[in-house]
This record gives structure tokens, C-alpha cells and sequence, in this order.
């Protein structure tokens, strides 16, 4: 139908059912519509006289200007600003402070209503409107390619969609929670708070059904991995919410040649010593399809790696082809560059007619040292490790019985026999 469109993303993501993620944190407690009642130390069905008795007494008492924490006082005109107002206190007891819209409230002096009442930490400061509900991550697999040249996905997902109007529950009267007494020992009851099992915590009851939907994901050029492409609004409906969002999260493949980081690219190429020396072309063929050949100017010679005497690891020598990396994101005219880091490898052997022609050609051939070898000792070399430097000679006893070594007992012993 898509004509060879990889669905094979949605192999584990597509019953509707997914991997839940982003979202608002925890998502099924009911929103904490007490608080503000509290504050004003009234009941939920306080009159808007009470509400306003209440302000007055309490703002009195803790005025700042007559020795009050003030932060109280805020809280305290906050609360009042909300419940005073019929509509605002109707999205309160609906909603909690998320439902409330608070445009020209404590926004504009600068303080959020949650961390006024909450003490900070609720995110993203996203203070209005209903919870949202749940968000799904699909991870999408994209090449290398196209995250180089751009393309356009289309992916089905399936999603449940609410038909009809929604029903407050009866079994919790739309609060999403029911308290529930328990016995916790002999003559010993607590009453605890649940989410409600009828309606799962929602506060409402609606009938849903599965519903195909074609996504057109735009991937663009220089987009990077675990980069979100979102759909709002397309997960899961859900009574009393707003419906969470589908984001598409890129996982870039590995590629064979390029490795990548930003903008920029890295490839490794392998090259014999005669090419180090004296020069090498390489075609390769770039993520848009063209040939491109990577060649060292004349006389351009290509070191050696070089290995970090702390870490033992090895360094590369490295060139860089600027402009040939990736497209920039929004501004694909803009690209990075493309390195090219070397292994240089060297002949396991030469003849000893091409040793006699080198030592000739190449420059500063070694002037050989003229003794009489019954006079000093010759040595031939093997092969080592600079990481070992500092270990050679005995171990003394001293250092083994200082060092914090399991076997210092096995030191000790040896010292007495
Ligand atoms: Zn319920």
C-alpha cells in the first residue's frame, strides 16, 4: 500500500498498547483539588461568603506588615483569587490547579501557582487546562542516509478514540479515587485512599474504539539520533484529558563507512606505508549517492598513530575534508566536515635488496656505528608495552607490604621463612 514503506517499526508498537513515556510523570492520580480550601481553612462546599470571611480573618493574621510569613499571605491571596472567582473555582475542583487559567494571576508576578503551593519541582510549568494524558514513544529506525537526505515516512499507528460523550463514574462520583477502610490489626481499622478500580483512577467512563490513523513523519535533514518528531494529540483519548502526544523517536542505524557526531563525519581508512609516503586516492561513495575521491596533495605525507603513554590508547592521525559532514538541521546548506583518521600499516618484512634501495632513496640513512664487538654487548629488541614502564626488577619486599594487595599476607609469610 506504501509501496515498500518500512512498517517493520511497528513490529512492537502498534496495538494501540505501546510503550507509555513523556506525559506529565505520573499520570493516573487524581489532581489535588483540596489544597486551596485548606489554605483558606474551609470545607469544599464553603459559600462564596465564607470564602471571603475567610480571607479577611486570615489575611489579617498573617499580614506581612504585622509580623505574618509572607509566604503564607501569598498562598492565602492566591487561594482567595482562585476561589473567589466562580469559573476559576470550578476548574479548580475539577481539574486542581492545572485546570485553573491562570493568565494574569500569579504568573504575571512572577511565581507559579504549583510551586507556591507545591514547592517547585512540577516541570514544565505548564499550569493551564486539563492533565494530559499519557504520550507514546515509538522508536523509528532511520539510516545514516536518510538523516543525510531527508525523507518522508509513512507510519500507521492504531489509537483509541472515545465515542460519544463521557460519563462521570459512578463509583467514585468523577474523583478518579474512592477511600476504602481497612482492618490493619485486632480492633485497629485505617482508612486509605485508592485509585478507583472502576474507571482506573480517570474519574470517568467512556466507551472507546481502535481507530487506524497514517502518520506522515517529515525526518529532515541533520536530524539526529533520539531526536522526537511529535504528533500532538494523537495517543490515546481519554475521558476529562487532553490527549497525550505520538512522538517518533530517531534511532540512527550504524552505518558501515561514516561514523557520526553532530554535524561531522569520521571514516578510517587502512593505508600501506609506500601510500603514506607517497601519496594515495580513495573513492568513496557519500549518504546522497555521489563519488567522491579523497586524495593527498603532492608530497603529502601520512604519519603514523601514536599511542597516549597514560591510557595506552591509540591515536589516529587524523585529516579532515571540510564541508563534506552532514547537513545542518534547518540549515542544510550549512554542512560539517568529514574526517578521515589513518591506520598506517607497515610491511612485516622487507627483501634485502629493497632495504640496500630505501636506505638509498629515503632520507638520513643511519650512519652505522663503528666497534669492535668483543668490546661492548650487542642487543637485539622485542617488542613491548610503554604501559609496563616503571614495572621492570624484582618486587621488593617493602613496597608488597606497603601496597594494599590481597596476597600481603603471602609478603609476610615470606619474610619469616
Ligand atoms: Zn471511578
Amino acid at each position: 500500500m506504501f509501496g515498500g514503506i518500512p512498517f517493520e517499526h511497528f513490529a512492537h508498537g502498534g496495538g494501540g498498547g505501546g510503550s507509555f513515556g513523556g506525559g506529565r510523570g505520573g499520570s493516573a492520580e487524581p489532581p489535588d483539588t483540596t489544597k486551596l480550601y485548606e489554605t483558606l481553612e474551609l470545607e469544599k462546599d464553603a459559600t462564596a461568603k465564607d470564602i471571603k470571611k475567610a480571607y479577611f480573618r486570615l489575611s489579617k493574621v498573617h499580614h506581612p506588615d504585622k509580623g505574618g510569613d509572607a509566604h503564607k499571605f501569598k498562598e492565602i491571596s492566591a487561594a482567595y483569587e482562585i476561589l473567589s472567582d466562580p469559573e476559576k473555582r470550578k476548574q479548580y475542583d475539577e481539574y486542581g490547579l492545572e485546570g485553573v487559567d491562570d493568565e494574569g494571576g500569579a504568573q504575571q508576578r512572577g511565581e507559579d501557582l504549583f510551586s507556591m503551593f507545591f514547592g517547585g519541582g512540577r516541570g514544565n510549568g505548564r499550569a493551564r487546562g486539563p492533565r494530559k494524558g499519557p504520550s507514546v514513544n515509538h522508536p523509528i529506525k532511520v539510516s545514516l542516509e536518510d538523516l543525510y537526505n531527508g525523507k518522508t515516512v509513512k507510519l500507521a499507528v492504531n489509537r483509541k478514540v472515545i465515542i460519544g460523550d463521557a460519563k462521570e463514574c459512578e463509583k467514585c462520583n468523577g474523583r478518579g479515587a474512592i477511600m476504602e477502610v481497612r482492618q490493619i490489626g485486632p480492633g485497629m481499622i485505617t482508612q486509605m485512599q485508592r485509585t478507583c478500580p472502576s474507571c482506573q483512577g480517570q474519574g470517568n467512563t467512556a466507551k472507546t474504539k481502535s481507530e487506524r490513523q497514517v502518520l506522515e513523519v517529515h525526518i529532515e535533514k541533520g536530524m539526529k539520533h533520539e531526536q522526537k518528531i511529535t504528533f500532538r494529540g494523537m495517543a490515546d483519548e481519554t475521558p476529562g484529558m487532553e490527549t497525550g502526544d505520538v512522538n517518533f523517536i530517531i534511532q540512527e542505524k550504524e552505518h558501515e563507512l561514516f561514523k557520526r557526531k553532530g554535524a561531522d563525519l569520521l571514516v578510517t581508512k587502512d593505508i600501506s606505508l609506500n601510500q603514506a609516503l607517497t601519496g594515495f586516492t580513495w573513492k568513496i561513495k557519500h549518504l546522497d549517492g555521489r563519488q567522491v575521491v579523497i586524495k593527498t596533495r603532492p608530497g603529502q605525507i601520512i604519519e603514523c598513530e601514536t599511542t597516549d603513554a597514560e591510557s595506552g590508547r591509540t591515536l589516529p592521525y587524523i585529516t579532515m575534508v571540510k564541508d563534506e559532514g552532514m547537513p545542518s538541521l534547518g540549515n542544510p546548506f550549512v554542512k560539517g566536515n568529514l574526517y578521515i583518521a589513518f591506520h598506517v600499516k607497515f610491511p612485516q618484512k622487507l627483501e634485502p635488496d629493497v632495504i640496500k634501495q630505501l636506505r638509498m632513496i629515503l632520507p638520513d640513512a643511519d650512519i652505522e656505528e663503528e666497534y669492535d664487538p668483543e668490546q661492548v654487548e650487542e642487543h637485539f629488541m622485542d617488542v613491548a608495552d610503554l604501559r609496563h614502564f616503571g614495572k621492570g626488577g624484582a618486587v621488593s619486599q617493602q613496597s608488597e607490604y606497603d601496597s594494599d594487595d590481597e596476597d600481603r599476607q603471602g609478603g609476610v609469610q615470606c619474610q619469616q621463612s
